[in-house]
């Protein structure tokens, strides 16, 4: 890392103010004031001793001598605009590594298959992201992984319980959780998963927590401040922000991330030097963007709150004083974030005239962009899921999820307005 630092001290200045220069010198690129697209698959060694030295970091098959640094073998294992990114990354979450994937699916992927092994358990909270459900339930078992769903709501000692019940605690080495919830936007504490995380962890066996941190991060959460190990992040979503590239990213300590890295470099799913490209043009705007549609998401909520076609909105704003969602929000998320979603009064046939009638805002899944996205998590995004679980989630046929986007928040307003009244 920091192969490229600058002047800049990331210790006194903000993550908005150093996304521009962080970690590139313009003095190796021909003076030129952004990273160039490193579109190259190997790079050449000054000699042959060089090249023995980078691989033996490489590989791990000794330590880095004083002051050295890792040095570019082949893009599989490093390239210039995936280091940049993954430093810049770093000072949002203040991380000490951090790993860049091709999708947000490949880093969620690589850390489960790190971090568990056959006859190994994985906890994790209920409900997550379809891909994420479905590679636990369904691909992890080939591997004779077992695992554990607990849902938002249950305390502390409810799932220690459940997890002694299951006669695989000595089995359980990672627990994998996902707040707020998608689409109810429920809150889990992350710093009680990770006192659960704890009790279940041996001296010869540490028991660790991973996070995705796809809806609030990495602007308005940081699970590596409450305990988590890892965090997880679709890149697809905020960090990317235009609904132009697909990407992931891990992060966490230095050990940690090297053998999230190690894994990676075997698995061959690292993000493209055009992806990391796109992903350090998207972060000079991650804090303007992300702050706008929090202000908008506080603006959308408050009409919807009160209008006569809703029945009920799940917002974060929306958590009251006294309520253990509302503590959980206080201590961990900086803003209430930019997904709502709502019931309208009706059901599907009401549902779905509401967003066919939507101009301004898009009928599309994803989420976290700079345009607004309406979508029907029952039939769409959360459509595998089973009818028990819809039902036990409150996804049922009248809800509708909103990403709120950076337009000026009067038309998203008067859109949705003129939706619902064609119901
Ligand atoms: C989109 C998403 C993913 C998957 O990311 P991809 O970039 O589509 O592979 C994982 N988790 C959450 C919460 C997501 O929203």
């Amino acid at each position: 890392m920091y192969r490229y630092t600058n002047s800049l001290n990331p210790k006194i200045m903000k993550p908005e103010s150093l996304m521009m220069s962080h970690g590139f010198k313009p003095e190796l690129s021909e003076g030129a004031i952004k990273c160039p697209i490193f579109m190259t698959s190997t790079f050449v060694f000054k000699n042959a001793e060089e090249g023995k030295a980078f691989f033996e970091l490489a590989y791990g098959k000794r330590a880095k001598n004083e002051g050295e640094e890792m040095g570019l073998i082949y893009s599989r294992i490093n390239n210039p605009d995936l280091e940049i990114l993954e430093n810049r990354l770093c000072l949002w979450d203040q991380a000490e590594d951090c790993a860049v994937f091709e999708s947000g699916m490949a880093a969620i992927t690589t850390v489960l298959l790190e971090f568990l092994k056959p006859g190994d358990m994985v906890l994790f909270s209920s409900p997550v992201y379809g891909g994420t459900d479905h590679f636990i339930k369904k691909i992890l078992p080939k591997f004779n992984i077992h695992s554990l769903e607990f849902t938002v709501g249950q305390s502390q000692e409810e799932i220690i319980e459940l997890v002694n019940n299951s006669g695989m605690a000595d089995k359980l080495a990672l627990v994998y959780i996902e707040t707020p919830a998608n689409p109810t936007n429920d809150l889990i504490d992350i710093e009680a998963t990770k006192e659960i995380a704890k009790h279940f962890s041996t001296p010869e066996k540490e028991v660790f927590l991973a996070v995705d941190n796809t809806y609030l991060g990495p602007v308005w959460q940081h699970p590596l401040k409450h305990g988590a190990d890892l965090v997880l992040y679709s890149a697809t979503k905020y960090i990317g922000g235009h609904s132009d590239v697909i990407a992931g990213a891990c992060l966490g300590n230095a050990s940690l991330m090297g053998r999230v890295k190690g894994m990676r470099t075997f698995l061959g799913n690292m993000a493209s030097p055009h992806t990391g490209w796109l992903l350090l043009r998207s972060l000079e705007t991650l804090k303007v963007r992300m702050d706008m549609q929090a202000l908008n998401a506080d603006k959308v909520a408050e009409m919807l709150n009160t209008h006569p076609k809703v029945e009920k909105v799940y917002y974060l704003g929306n958590f009251k004083p006294g309520d253990k969602q509302y503590e959980i929000k206080q201590k961990q998320c900086a803003t209430n974030g930019g997904m709502i979603s709502f019931d309208i009064v009706g059901g599907e046939k009401e549902a779905f005239k509401f967003l066919n009638a939507l101009k301004l805002i898009k009928l599309a899944v994803s989420l976290g962009s700079t345009e607004s996205l309406a979508e029907h998590p029952a039939t769409m995004t959360h459509c595998d899921v089973d009818d028990a679980d819809k039902a036990k989630f409150s996804i049922t046929e009248k809800m509708i999820r909103l990403s709120i986007g950076v337009e000026n928040h009067e038309d998203i307003i008067s859109d949705i307005k003129q939706a619902l009244e064609m119901i």
